[in-house]
């Protein structure tokens, strides 16, 4: 209009230019929208050429011009038909895969972990949901969403599959990812530099508050220390206030993280919460079976499920197990037979058919302990090897679970039946009469 008003009439400019309006520049259509056919049609006549020249002189790019008649009161009755600034030409801008690429470097995104590669069972099923309603949804669905599991199950994965998910379909949100190690050691760093650089602290501060979607990951990192939670605590607030989206994960519920002060642990809260467990062993065999594609492999799907059986700490080991047996192949240049893989597995074929119970009565009997003993938690020596060895023979002559052999002992936990067997495996190699005990016990049940 300034252009225009340069050169047209007063008269022109009081009478129609004032009854017309930007309604859009896509495409590098310039289009008006004016009230009448008269407007439209002396506009077209006398101003066509000039405020395409103004319009190609802004933009610099060519431009058409279009002018529609809609009546005023029908573009104030439907007013997502404006579009508002007539030059939007930024957010029309198309992105490149350099462009992606670039935006996920700098959210700090990896480009493995997306939800293509990332199994579902009953374990994360509804982990999974949210996680995708929230990444076609960023901060409208659920905010904040809480994620925790023991370590290894997948956490990390499902987090950055969200912040990939939304920077391909909103290239331009502003996606921070960042573990909770990481944001506590960044914000005593400023700390530390903003006594000599005055900026310091609003850039940290800055990087935070001005992200769209905010994933902290292993949260529990940033407890125990005040500044740390005061900070976390603002940004949570200012974004939360803002609608912006935001992520967490920990290993475990928030009520149960240590020393996280209550206003936060009943920030994390208040959103959604969702915990992973460890799959069962059809579902990790699904894993190693999908990586084995992604590998190229030439694995049969055998080897993948007995692999999955013999591996039940967590995924990440699984994976571990299975690229440890493939490497052990390929170096040795041998087959995916089974008799190799076992070997290589270094597990020894279970026993079917024994029950859990035989085992315990025969060690307590050949102990001459009770059975509530071997069961319990007194740590007395003369307990608790039987009770180690007890959790071993089990674990090696029946297809139980670290989970369901806890159970059997009162319910300890799986990393504790997985230490006791660890230690009595390293003990049997080493203890002449320890490893004779073992062979004694299993000749009471009948076994070689
Ligand atoms: P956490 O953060 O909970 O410790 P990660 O996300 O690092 O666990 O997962 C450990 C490994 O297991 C990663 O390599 C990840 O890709 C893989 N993983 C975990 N869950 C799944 C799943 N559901 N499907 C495929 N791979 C998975
Ligand atoms: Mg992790």
């Amino acid at each position: 209009m300034g252009e225009i008003k340069l050169s047209a009439s007063q008269a022109d400019i009081k009478t129609f230019f004032t009854q017309i309006e930007p309604l859009s520049f896509e495409e590098n259509i310039l289009e008006l929208a004016c009230n009448s056919p008269i407007v439209k049609e002396r506009i077209e006549n006398r101003y066509h050429a000039q405020i395409k020249r103004s319009a190609e002189k802004i933009t610099k790019e060519k431009v058409e011009l279009s002018i529609a008649v809609i009546p005023f009161e029908i573009r104030i009755a439907n007013p997502q038909e404006k579009i508002g600034p007539l030059f939007h030409k930024e957010e029309e801008k198309s992105f490149s895969k350099e462009d992606f690429n670039k935006s996920r470097t700098e959210a700090n995104l990896f480009e493995k972990y997306t939800f293509e590669n990332f199994i579902v069972g009953a374990n994360n099923r509804l982990a999974h949901t949210v996680a995708m309603t929230i990444a076609e949804n960023p901060g409208k669905a659920y905010n904040p969403f809480f994620i925790y599991s023991g370590v290894g199950l997948g956490k990390t994965h499902l987090m950055q599959a969200i912040g990939n998910r939304i920077l391909e379909k909103f290239p331009d949100h502003r996606v921070v990812y960042c573990p909770g190690e990481s944001f506590t050691n960044e914000l005593v760093e400023s700390i530390r530099l903003a006594k000599v650089q005055k900026n310091a602290l609003t850039k940290f501060k800055d990087k935070y508050r001005k992200a769209d979607v905010l994933l902290i990951d292993d949260v529990q990192f940033i407890a125990g220390r005040e500044a740390t939670q005061e900070e976390f605590f603002h940004a949570f607030n200012a974004l939360f206030m803002a609608g912006k989206q935001i992520v967490l994960t920990s290993d475990k519920p928030p009520s149960e993280i240590q020393k996280l002060e209550k206003r936060l642990s009943s920030r994390f809260a208040s959103g959604m919460i969702a915990d992973m467990q460890m799959p069962d062993s059809e579902m990790r065999s699904a894993i190693l079976r999908s990586k084995k594609e992604e590998l190229k492999l030439n694995v049969p799907n055998e080897i993948c499920d007995f692999i999955a059986q013999n591996t039940e700490t967590n995924i990440r080991e699984l994976e571990g197990a299975f690229t440890q047996i493939i490497t052990r192949m390929q170096t040795l240049n041998k087959s995916f037979t089974m008799e190799n893989v076992r070997e290589a597995l270094g597990k020894k074929d279970k026993v079917q058919n024994i029950a859990p119970n035989m085992i315990l009565k025969a060690t307590a009997t050949y102990y001459g302990i009770k059975l509530t003993d071997i069961k319990g938690h007194r740590r007395l020596k003369e307990f608790v090897t039987p009770r180690q060895l007890a959790m071993f023979l089990i674990r090696n002559l029946t297809s139980l679970s670290l989970t369901d052999i806890g159970n059997l002992f009162e319910g300890k936990d799986h990393t504790t039946v997985l230490h006791s067997i660890e230690k009595i495996k390293k003990e049997v190699e080493q203890k002449d009469k320890l490893r004779q005990d073992a062979e004694n016990i299993k000749t009471t049940l009948g076994i070689k």
